[in-house]
C-alpha cells in the first residue's frame, strides 16, 4: 500500500522531532564540540542556569528565536498541516505532538498542536504564570512582566530537570488511545518520550509508522518504516491525493 493514512482512518496522531525541522535549515544549537559559547547545554537550559544568569540564558534563546524566524516551514510541515485539514474536514480527530520548539508547524498552518517541549515563540512569567506569544528579538534583558508582581519573564521551554507542562502527557496518551494510527516523523523513536509513546501505541494494537532519514535501532517497533526526508516522502505518501480538498497543491 502506498498511503500512510487510509481513507477510513480518521483518527490520527502525528509526532515530530528534530529531523523535520532540519530540512528547513534549523541548526542544532550545539556546535561541533557540543557547546554553546563554551557552555554545556545543561548550563544554559536549566532552571538553575536561569536563576544564576538570566541574561545569558535569554541571549541563548533570543539567538535561537532569531534563527527559527529566519527559517521557513518545508513541504514536510505543510503536508502535516494539510493532513490535519483533510482529517478535520472528514469529521475525524487529529493531534500533532512535536518535540520541536521552533514554531514551524504553527507557521505551516497546523492548529491542533501540542508543543511538548515548549516554544521559542512563547514567554512565561515566573511570578503570575501567564504564557503569551512573543516573537521579539530585541529586548531589554532580563525582561519583566507588566503584571502587579513585575515577574521575571522566562522562555516557555521545558528545561533539563523540568517536567512536561501539566496535562500534556495525559492529552497525548488519551489521543493515542483513541487513534487508528500513530505516525512518528523525523525522530528515531528510540529516545524518551517518543520511545515510550510508540510502545504505548503498540500495546494498544495501534498501527505505527516511522518516517525518518535513517532506520532507528528499534525499527521493528513500527508496522511501517519509510526511509527518507519528510519533505520529500510526506507530500506524496501521507494520504490519498484524490481525497484531498480542492485547493491542495
Ligand atoms: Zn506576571
Amino acid at each position: 500500500m502506498d498511503w500512510i493514512v487510509d481513507a477510513p482512518e480518521k483518527k490520527v496522531v502525528v509526532m515530530t522531532g528534530a529531523g523535520i525541522s532540519a530540512e528547513s535549515g534549523i541548526q542544532t544549537f550545539r556546535g561541533a564540540n557540543g557547546l554553546w559559547e563554551n557552555h554545556r547545554i545543561e548550563e544554559v537550559a536549566s532552571p538553575i542556569a536561569f536563576r544564576r544568569d538570566p541574561v545569558m540564558v535569554w541571549n541563548f534563546y533570543l539567538q535561537r528565536r532569531k534563527q527559527a524566524l529566519s527559517c521557513k516551514p518545508n513541504p514536510g510541515h505543510l503536508a502535516v498541516a494539510e493532513l490535519e485539514k483533510w482529517i478535520t474536514a472528514a469529521g475525524g480527530d487529529f493531534l500533532l505532538v512535536t518535540q520541536n520548539v521552533d514554531g514551524l508547524h504553527t507557521r505551516a498552518g497546523s492548529k491542533h498542536v501540542i508543543e511538548m517541549h515548549g516554544s521559542l515563540m512563547m514567554t512565561r512569567c515566573i511570578a503570575c504564570g501567564q504564557v503569551f506569544p512573543d516573537e521579539r528579538t530585541e529586548m531589554a534583558l532580563p525582561p519583566r512582566h507588566n503584571c502587579t508582581e513585575k515577574g521575571l519573564l522566562r522562555p516557555h521551554i521545558v528545561w533539563f530537570g523540568e517536567s512536561l507542562f501539566p496535562g500534556d502527557m495525559e492529552r497525548i496518551e488519551s489521543a493515542i488511545e483513541k487513534c487508528d494510527i500513530f505516525i512518528v516523523i523525523g525522530t528515531s523513536g528510540v529516545v524518551y518520550p517518543a520511545a515510550g509513546l510508540v510502545n504505548f501505541a503498540n500495546s494498544l494494537g495501534k498501527r505505527t509508522v516511522c518516517v525518518n532519514k535513517e532506520a532507528p535501532a528499534n525499527v521493528e517497533l513500527f508496522d511501517i518504516f519509510i526511509q527518507g526526508e519528510a519533505g520529500k516522502e510526506l507530500p506524496k505518501r501521507l494520504f490519498p491525493r484524490e481525497n484531498k480538498g480542492g485547493n491542495g497543491k
